[in-house]
């Protein structure tokens, strides 16, 4: 049976951070669904649906080299209903550092208390894109720096569109 696997977060772009993990998550599982949490009282720079289509068009290369099957879900309730919904085993989440650890423990045994089936795999960050973090790049764009280095193409492009509307 194939294993699936639910990756959560805000991709409030889709970043070469979590590029790393979507990739590396291909050894653990079949198949992954990416869930975009859409919480009504936290603003997204980008909607759920360009977020949603910058993850298809960024995870592409992905499965063309790693065989993993990808898919991609807004979702706006708890992490653990949305990732049921999707059949996954387990819940993927990347770690960069203490202050990601201390709160994805204890997500990790909050979660697993509400649904024990799941498993949350914790896959630490690679030492080239450990630093990135979506909040940071946007404010680097914001500022008219360059955030090639943190970004896919077409993540980049979205979030200067978005940032242009923004002050106009
Ligand atoms: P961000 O904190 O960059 O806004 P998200 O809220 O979308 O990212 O995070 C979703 C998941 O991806 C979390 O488990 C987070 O720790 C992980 N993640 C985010 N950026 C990185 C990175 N640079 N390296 C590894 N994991 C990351």
């Amino acid at each position: 049976m194939a294993r699936i696997g639910f990756y959560p977060g805000s991709f409030d772009p889709i970043t070469y951070g979590h590029l790393d993990i979507i990739a590396r998550s291909a050894r653990i599982v079949d198949k992954l669904v990416i869930g975009i949490g859409t919480h009504p009282g936290k603003k997204a720079l980008l909607s759920s649906d360009e977020r949603l289509s910058l993850i298809a068009t960024a995870c592409k290369p992905v499965t063309e080299h790693t065989g993993l099957r990808i898919s991609a879900v807004p979702f706006d309730g708890l992490a653990v209903d949305a990732a049921k919904a999707a059949q996954a085993s387990v819940i993927i989440r990347g770690l960069r550092d203490a202050t990601d650890f201390d709160y994805e423990v204890q997500m990790a045994q909050m979660n697993g208390a509400l649904a024990p089936e799941l498993e949350t795999v914790f896959l630490a960050a690679s030492p080239a894109t450990r630093m990135i973090a979506s909040s940071l790049v946007r404010q680097i764009a914001g500022m008219g720096g360059d955030t090639s280095l943190f970004l896919p193409a077409e993540s980049r492009a979205a979030v200067e569109k978005a940032l242009k509307q923004l002050k106009s």
